[in-house]
Formats: C-alpha cells, sequence, structure tokens
C-alpha cells in the first residue's frame, strides 16, 4: 500500500511517496517558487535519480497537479496510476485545541482548520490549500490532516496555562500549543522499541535540535509539558529564533527601535537565536567551526544553547519524578557529537553516563549510553514523514 505525504508551505511543497509494506519512500520531492517567476520541481526516485522539471506554477493546485504527473512519469515515476496512491496524509501546523490526533478531512475538519489560521498565519492557509489541492485532483482518496500540535494536547492545564487572565485564553485561546509533536511522538515509540519497553512504563525526554529546536516531557507515553509555546517561538534559543525572554523586552525594543508589530515579530523570528548572537550563521556548523577559530561571539551562541538544553532537561526530569532515557533528533541532535557531549557533561544527578566512542555516531539510531548509565542516551533519526504516513494508513484503513 502507498501513502502519499504532503508538507505544503507558502511557497513551496515538500512530498514523499511511501511503500507502507516496506516502510521506505519509493519517490521523494520538492516544488519551490510556487506563485513566482522560475518555480522549479526537484524530483528524486528510489535509487536517488534526480529529475528536474521547470514550469509554470501558479499555485498549490498546479504544483500538485505536477507533483502527480512526476509520480506517474514512466520514465521516473513511482507508480503506473494514480489509483495506486491509497490516501494521502497533511502535515499541517496547527489544530489548535480542537485535534489532539490525526484526522480524516471533511467538512467540519476543515472548517476547524479555517478557525486556526489566526493561531498559524504562515502555515495553516498553505496547508488547506494542498488538502483542497488533492481533493480537487484525487477524487475520491481520502486525506489525512496530522498536526503538530496534537501530540501536545495531553499536557495537563497547570502545564499549558501561562499566567495571564483567563479572559484571554476564553477569548483568544492564548496557551502553550507546543509543536514538532508528530517527531516526538516518532522518536518517542522508536526509543520504547530500543529499549525494549512499553512506552507506558517510560520517562523520556525528547530533544529535538535543529534550526527550529524544541524539548517535550513524556511520560507513559503522553506529553507533559514542551517547550516551545502559543507560538513556535518560545522555548530553546534557536537558529534564527529568539526562545524564551522576558516579555518586557518585546515593548522595549519596539519603542527604542521604533518599530512596529509586524517588524517585532520577522526580527523575533529571524533575526535572534545563534544567528544574532553568534553574527556568524543561523547553521550550527558554521557557528561551531567559527567557535573553534576562536570567535567568541560564535562560542557563546552555543554555550547559550547548551546551557538552555541543560536546564530544559533539569526541569522535566523534575516534573517526572526522573528519566529513563534522553533522545536527541533532528539536524544537531543526530550529527553533533560535541553539542550532545555538551549537553550529557555532568548529568550524573540524573544518571547519564555518556559512551565517548558512541557518541561519534552520526544519523543512525544508536544507545549512546554507557551500559550501566541508569538513564540512557539514545539518538533516533526522526522520520516526520513515516509517522504521517503511518497515520494515515491506520486512519484510512
Ligand atoms: P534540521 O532543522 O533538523 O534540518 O537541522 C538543521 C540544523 O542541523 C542546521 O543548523 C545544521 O547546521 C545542523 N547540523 C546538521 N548536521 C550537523 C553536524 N554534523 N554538526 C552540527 N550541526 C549539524
Amino acid at each position: 500500500m502507498k501513502i502519499l505525504v504532503i508538507n505544503c508551505g507558502s511557497s513551496s511543497l515538500k512530498y514523499q511517496l511511501i511503500d507502507m509494506t516496506t516502510k521506505t519512500n519509493i519517490s521523494i520531492g520538492l516544488v519551490e517558487r510556487i506563485g513566482l517567476e522560475g518555480a522549479i520541481l526537484t524530483h528524486r526516485t528510489a535509487s536517488g535519480e534526480k529529475e528536474v522539471i521547470t514550469a509554470e506554477i501558479p499555485d498549490h493546485t498546479a504544483a500538485i497537479g505536477l507533483v502527480l504527473k512526476a509520480l506517474v512519469d514512466p520514465k521516473y515515476g513511482a507508480v503506473k496510476e494514480l489509483k495506486e496512491i491509497y490516501a494521502v496524509g497533511h502535515r499541517v501546523l496547527h489544530g489548535g485545541h480542537k485535534f489532539s490526533a490525526s484526522v480524516i478531512v471533511d467538512d467540519a475538519v476543515m472548517e476547524a482548520i479555517v478557525e486556526c489560521i489566526p493561531l498559524g498565519p504562515l502555515h495553516n492557509p498553505p496547508n488547506i490549500a494542498g488538502i483542497e489541492a488533492c481533493q480537487k485532483l484525487m477524487p475520491g482518496v481520502s486525506q489525512v490532516a496530522v498536526f503538530d500540535t496534537a501530540f501536545h494536547q495531553t499536557m495537563p492545564d497547570y502545564a499549558y496555562m501561562y499566567g495571564l487572565p483567563y479572559e484571554l485564553y476564553e477569548k483568544y485561546k492564548i496557551r502553550r500549543y507546543g509543536f514538532h509533536g508528530t517527531s516526538h511522538k516518532y522518536v518517542s515509540q522508536r526509543a520504547a522499541v530500543l529499549l525494549e519497553k512499553p512506552p507506558e512504563d517510560l520517562k523520556l525526554i525528547s530533544c529535538h535540535l535543529g534550526n527550529g529546536s524544541s524539548i517535550t516531557a513524556i511520560r507513559g507515553g503522553k506529553c507533559i509539558e514542551t517547550s516551545m509555546g502559543f507560538t513556535p517561538l518560545a522555548g530553546l534559543l534557536m537558529g534564527t529564533r529568539c526562545g524564551d525572554l522576558d516579555p518586557a523586552i518585546v515593548a522595549y525594543v519596539m519603542g527604542k527601535e521604533n518599530i512596529g508589530i509586524d517588524q517585532i515579530n520577522d526580527y523575533m523570528n529571524k533575526k535572534c537565536g545563534v544567528l544574532g548572537v553568534s553574527g556568524v550563521s543561523s547553521d550550527f556548523r558554521d557557528v561551531e567551526a567559527a567557535a573553534n577559530l576562536g570567535n567568541d561571539r560564535a562560542r557563546l551562541a552555543l554555550d547559550i544553547f547548551v546551557h538552555d538544553v541543560r536546564k530544559y532537561i533539569g526541569a522535566y526530569a523534575a516534573a517526572m519524578d526522573g528519566v529513563d532515557a534522553i533522545i536527541f533528533t533532528a539536524g544537531v541532535g543526530e550529527n553533533s557529537a560535541s553539542m550532545r557531549a555538551a549537553i550529557c557533561d555532568k548529568m550524573s544527578y540524573i544518571g547519564v553516563s555518556l559512551d565517548q566512542e558512541k557518541n561519534k555516531t552520526r544519523g543512525q539510531e544508536l544507545d549512546i549510553s554507557e551500559i550501566n548509565s541508569a538513564c540512557k542516551v539514545l539518538v533516533i533519526p526522526t522520520n516526520e514523514e513515516l509517522m504521517i504516513a503511518v497515520d494515515t494508513l491506520e486512519l484510512t484503513r
């Protein structure tokens, strides 16, 4: 059975066609510059061969039309006819408080996703466009929405409410939602498999450390706390996002720099974080390289990041009354041995003992703690697309 996974951005679209028998992707691709001049589709076959297609792609319907055409292309396609695609899973950023799991899309679901646009103004509209395009071009094929926020809906109220007047929650639904839920869910499930224990018996801290980063406390298979908040701006300092701040700073900077709401939002999302502190780059590889060459601001950016991650791990171990395993995933978590070593340094208070040799691993599932480490440390490459496909198949079968 084959499931198509779609992840729509405002001017881009990523897709994977996954064979659910082998749980491997048989086609993968990216459409860029949707609605702009010079639109391009880069399609890769299972064997990695690349096909670049340029065309006019005015909107998401045209983009999906082109993707479907590529998937059935006799030369580089993956299926003979579209009928072979059993269902489509869509990544949707924000499901608000309405969705605590993935759902088959119907009119009521679409309405609810539209209602969440104010909470995810940059992402939900293209996500909706992608679903509508597939509904139009693949009539009769089930569409499933998989929300970044859904896994975090199990947080207790005292973890998701802010210290604001309650009316703001009632009027505007201001609360912590959390993001990267599909990734945290996937790696926590894999951790249970690796540790050979049922998820119900485990206390896990999942560290998704990439360009965007978040940490989640998972007890008994359920999220009880996460570092991102009302938006993906909160929590750790990230590639270009500031993470947690004293909220008074926002008004102070707006006054001092004489800037408005859109500008401060843009500033906090795109000019801060590791980029803002280091002045070098938002890319951790560049910043690590600069720090190794003696750039002190690059060193400082990495030190803040490591310090933030360690604080969250400590806080979440406290919130769960212990931790059985810490999981590292995403670009930095999967690949950077030096960041993992710095984060896990002096963590004997929760029983972490890192195996420095095993920690050299990159991009593969591995327990990198010493055999007698009371708290295990796992590297688990995330696979959000597979998680979306698994949910899609489960719901539609
Ligand atoms: P992601 O958002 O998960 O794609 O992660 C992107 C981030 O991972 C970028 O900042 C990359 O610099 C970082 N990254 C990827 N490979 C490495 C590596 N080998 N060492 C350090 N950072 C890495």
